[in-house]
């Protein structure tokens, strides 16, 4: 309303071609002020909806010196869901990125005041003066109106992956007064700069894809939502509606051996396997933020990770193929990935997918399979993302193929010293360290299967292979890996004991450490960029000008010291850190370590002036000579931080790439 009456306010001092309004009177809500102009035959954009989302974008566009704005309204201005709002604006909210947009919104709202002149609260609390039973009025008419929800209970903007150019800011799940001017904004930003000044990933439309629009999805999502949002959240609650939508061939193998889901992207993922004699029902009722009840079936996961072997089903990962007739796969590879993809046949590179600021677009794993072909592993939820921006930079070229084969592959990870055990027997091949390197890729034959993309790596830090099995052969394999397994202890994983896994090792994830705002030298990743790998890559620039700068925030592992793990609340993620008693930024993921018997928590340190508040660089010996606190719903733990892995938890001959990172991080 505010935007909009702005905007009306704007359009009658302006004289010149700004942003302008052409009401068709469309709708029911009377065109009061209709025009009868022919629209123009283009503009530098067109916004369609004069809501207060529409008419936010179009204030930020105009601020940030577009003049060629054209906004379509059907009815009047802020005639539809905005007219209904109650005007509510939550200052508290738990969602970083909703909380900045909210913050915004907030101190938007009272200097739009100023800039308009219009005094919405003298004049209300005039008017209440002057007529005091309007606070005493009964409500005469319920209004039964249209709002937008959305899968996942948080707002959807961006570029559309289809069509380039098309942006889109709807789904405000009943917050859209709290979150306009912020959303406007950084909408605003993605279509000048072409990127938004915040991390937006988790509200960014291409973490939703095709599958998430059905309308018995959608029907069923949305009841859930609706109740959903005045909830108490507990961590890791899951949605209950929309689910067993996407799954693994061995999903019904893996229910009846007592498999918990969660769900990600729509796939099933098994969170912990409850024993025969654990009480179900028990389980699934517990909310807390405390010391939850998995904690017991996680560790003897964990443990037998460490002692012996265990399979996790994780064929969520997104997986594409990329393959050209001659070097056009490599040449755009190298030109989208910072690290260097000229590697043997055979060889697997971890590496970011990066922007023009260097920061993550996507973290993964790219498999030489051959030559002119590459197998590439992201996480689940890139598999719109990824695929858009691929395409977005990819030439148009028939002789250099892109191709989604997440749907062909069953993946599993065995994690755990006897691995190597259970794979020799299967493929009657060495797997030892000395015939099958680690970070290596060959297609081998398992049990009866051949074709298998068997791989030297793990995603836990543990000793291992992930198996890609085309997926007719999924139950083939799976069978055979527990049976042969079972002389070696093999035992059935889930992701809550590799999540402990990856943290106590300090490997950050995608999409919870790491964002489109981290840079591989923010997180002691260096030893993944090559600069001088003889061709430019998006990003590069960047990074060499941080290498020379230095860096503004540095990821940290922290080990809590006086943390009580049966007594006190647990840190889950988004805890802030204090250095020395200040503030220095907050915490992206945390676990509890069965092996170090503490919690650990990764973070980004940032080194805030106390006089100006202004960020400084971090050094290495800046984390070093801090003295930490964990914040934990207001009590604070002290922690010692690290920028490298505790050795002593690598029980075997550490990875290559093990070694360069923890010699970075000690640096
Ligand atoms: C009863 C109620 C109470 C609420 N209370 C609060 C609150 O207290 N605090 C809060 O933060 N949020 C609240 N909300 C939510 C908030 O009002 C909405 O999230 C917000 O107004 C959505 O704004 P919008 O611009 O996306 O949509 P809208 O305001 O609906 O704007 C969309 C506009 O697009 C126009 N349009 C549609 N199709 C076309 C077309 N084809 N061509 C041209 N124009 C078109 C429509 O006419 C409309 O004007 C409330 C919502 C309701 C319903």
């Amino acid at each position: 309303m505010m935007f909009s009456r702005l905007l009306s306010v704007a359009r009658r001092q302006r004289t010149g071609r700004g942003w302008q309004n052409w009401s068709s009177g469309r709708s029911g809500a009377p065109a009061a002020e209709a025009h009868s102009v022919a629209l123009p035959a283009q503009a530098q954009v067109v916004i369609c909806g004069g809501g207060i989302m529409g008419t936010s974008v179009a204030y930020h566009l105009s601020k940030m010196g577009w003049k060629d704005i054209v906004l379509l309204e059907q009815g009047r201005l802020a005639a539809g869901s905005t007219r209904f709002c109650a005007g509510i604006l939550s200052t508290a909210r738990h969602l970083t990125i909703e909380q900045k947009m909210a913050d915004y919104s907030n101190k938007l709202y009272q200097q739009l005041e100023q800039e308009t002149g219009i005094q919405t609260e003298p004049l209300l609390s005039s008017l209440l003066r002057r007529m005091p039973e309007l606070e005493t009025l009964e409500i005469m008419k319920l209004v039964n109106c249209p709002e937008t929800f959305t899968p996942d209970m948080r707002c959807i903007m961006g570029e559309s992956p289809a069509v380039q150019g098309y942006y889109v800011l709807v789904g405000m799940n009943s917050a859209g007064l709290s979150f306009a001017g912020g959303a406007g904004r950084y909408l605003a930003e993605w279509m000048v700069h072409g990127y938004p000044s915040e991390s937006i990933w988790e509200l960014d439309l291409k973490r939703f894809g095709a599958l998430q629009s059905s309308r018995t999805f959608l029907r069923h999502r949305v009841m859930e939502v609706m109740p959903l949002l005045y909830d108490l959240k507990v961590p890791r609650w899951d949605f209950q509606t929309g689910r067993q939508l996407r799954t693994s061939p061995l999903y019904d193998r893996l229910d009846a051996q007592g498999a918990r889901w969660m769900e990600k992207h729509g796939f099933e993922r098994p969170k912990y396997f409850v024993p025969p004699d654990k009480d179900l029902l028990a389980l699934e009722q517990s909310k807390t933020f405390y010391k939850p009840d998995w904690f017991d079936i996680v560790e003897s996961e964990v443990k037998c990770c460490k002692e012996a072997v265990c399979v996790i089903d994780m064929s969520s990962f997104t997986k594409f193929e990329i393959t050209s007739t001659g070097d056009q796969a490599l040449e755009i590879l190298q030109y989208l990935f910072s690290n260097d993809l000229d590697v043997p046949v055979g060889h697997i590179v971890h590496t970011g997918m990066l922007n023009e600021g260097g920061g993550y677009e996507n973290d993964c794993s790219i498999a030489r399979l051959s030559k002119r072909s590459f197998f590439m592993i992201s996480p689940t939820d890139q598999q719109v993302h990824c695929w858009a921006w691929l395409k977005k930079h990819m030439p148009e070229d028939s002789n250099l193929l892109l191709e989604d084969v997440t749907w062909k592959y069953t993946a599993l990870n065995l994690i755990g010293p006897r691995a190597v055990d259970v794979l020799s027997e299967l493929s009657y091949a060495p797997m030892t360290p000395d015939h099958f390197p680690s970070l290596f890729c060959k297609e081998m034959s398992v049990g009866y299967a051949n074709g298998i993309r068997v791989m030297s790596m793990t995603h836990t830090g543990e000793p291992g292979f992930m198996l890609y099995i085309p997926i007719e052969y999924a139950l083939h394999v799976y069978n055979e890996v527990m049976s042969v397994g079972q002389k070696y202890g093999i035992r059935n994983a889930g992701y809550y004991a590799l999540r402990s896994l990856r943290i106590e090792k300090f490997f950050a994830f995608w999409g919870q450490d790491l964002n489109t705002l981290t840079t591989p030298l923010e997180c002691g990743r260096e030893s993944r960029v090559k600069l001088d790998k003889g061709m430019d890559f998006i990003g590069r620039d960047a990074l060499l000008q941080q290498k020379q700068n230095g860096v503004y925030k540095r990821l940290t592992m922290f080990i809590l010291d006086d943390h009580d793990t049966d007594l006190d609340l647990w840190p889950w993620w988004g805890e802030p850190i204090y250095r020395n008693g200040q503030y220095a930024g907050k915490t992206t993921s945390s676990a509890y370590s069965y092996t170090l018997e503490r919690h650990v928590c990764l973070g980004f340190v940032h080194n805030f002036s106390e006089d100006t508040g202004e960020e400084q660089v971090v050094t290495a010996d800046f984390i070093n000579r801090g003295e930490y606190e964990i914040d934990i719903a207001g009590h604070r733990f002290q922690a010692k931080a690290k920028l490298y892995p505790v050795t002593s938890l690598f029980t075997h001959k550490r990875r290559k790439d093990d070694v360069e990172l923890s010699d970075l991080h000690g640096k």
